[in-house]
């Protein structure tokens, strides 16, 4: 067996972070708006409604199966950057958590992005602001929108 190797668990670490930024923003657009109704769609449109989090532990714990699809990347390479990049996805899985939390109950401690970015996806443009740790692929994807829109007629 192969020794454990610490830069490559660390590169594997590093790497999660942003994997998860973008896993977050395709699964928040794609599978959790997506047109056709399924138990995933119907239960974030009951979180849209009541526009609240869950606590830390219960967000942690609807966010963690998004990761597992992908948990495996870091096996691509070596079983030390496997296990670093799992440990990086439950890292970021948390701090996922703790930024929706924060987002809903103290959105001015999301400092990074603008404060109203996830209030706006609740109710006024549920079809903008995807992402909740970064605004970073909303504005990639043209997604991004920081205020009302001038235009009717964007739906859930
Ligand atoms: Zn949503
Ligand atoms: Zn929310």
């Amino acid at each position: 067996m192969p020794a454990f190797d610490p830069v490559a668990a660390l590169v594997g670490f590093l790497l999660a972070l942003p994997t998860g930024t973008l896993v977050e923003y395709g699964l928040h657009r794609f599978v959790l708006h997506a047109p056709r109704r399924s138990f995933v769609t119907h239960r974030h449109r009951m979180h849209h409604k009541a526009n609240a989090a869950d606590t830390l532990w219960g967000d942690f714990r609807d966010f963690f199966p998004g990761m597992l699809p992908f948990c495996w990347f870091g096996f691509l390479h070596s079983s030390s950057a496997g296990v670093g990049f799992v440990l990086g996805g439950v890292t970021y899985v948390f701090v996922l958590a703790l930024v929706h939390k924060l987002s809903h109950e103290r959105p001015r401690l999301i400092f990074w992005m603008e404060h109203n970015a996830h209030a706006l996806h609740h109710c006024e443009t549920p079809r903008h602001n995807f992402g909740i740790v970064t605004r970073f692929w909303d504005v990639v994807f043209g997604t991004y929108a920081n205020a009302r829109p001038a235009r009717e007629g964007s739906s859930r």
